[in-house]
């Protein structure tokens, strides 16, 4: 191996470790991500508006258009439209 081709292989080498920190930061991230849709998945349980759990008698009704969000019922809804209509089928 000439001494060129030894500093080739070492940069190689080098890029694949970047890579695989890389790697490793995309890894970590996407652990804290997957944490927080799990609580935000249990705040979605939730009324978005007030908080409440809803009850047997009167489940949390689902956005109908992106069943995303929960509300208590109708009054709720309406009254979170303004701030859900952004984000309401934002990524569909
Ligand atoms: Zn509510
Ligand atoms: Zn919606």
């Amino acid at each position: 191996m000439t001494l060129q081709r030894y500093r080739d292989a070492s940069k190689v080498i080098l890029k694949a470790e970047e890579v695989n920190a890389a790697e490793e930061e995309s890894r970590a991230s996407i652990a804290s991500i997957m944490k927080e849709l799990a609580l935000l998945n249990s705040h979605l349980k939730r009324c978005v508006l007030c908080g409440g759990p809803g009850s047997a008698v009167q489940p949390l009704k689902k956005c109908a258009q992106c069943r995303r969000v929960r509300y208590c019922n109708g009054d709720c809804q309406r009254k979170h439209w303004a701030k859900h209509a952004p984000t309401c089928s934002a990524t569909h």
